[in-house]
């Protein structure tokens, strides 16, 4: 069996990820850290300048996704596109 079969898929706007099904796709979006909804610290301004909630913390030493806080009280976009892809 060699054959490839074209599939429907579903890509989400918050980092650019592909799902087999809308169903996940939307999972995927209230769980995810670039998604400004969710508030976390990949889209929060103060990333740059720190946190007062997570005092001491570097983003670029961590790169598990896991670790951001998310729906943050202190949150406020960063507008600052370049430095979100950066983070991407
Ligand atoms: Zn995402």
């Amino acid at each position: 069996m060699n054959e490839i079969i074209k599939v429907q898929a579903y890509q989400v706007s918050c980092c650019g990820k592909i799902f087999k099904t809308e169903r996940g796709a939307k999972i995927h979006m209230k769980l995810c850290c670039s998604n400004p909804a969710n508030k976390a610290c990949k889209t929060c301004k103060y990333i740059i300048n720190g946190c007062k909630y997570r005092r001491g913390w570097l983003w670029e030493e961590n790169e598990d996704d896991t670790s951001y806080k998310m729906h943050c009280e202190n949150w406020e976009l960063n507008n600052n596109k370049s430095l979100i892809k950066k983070l991407n």
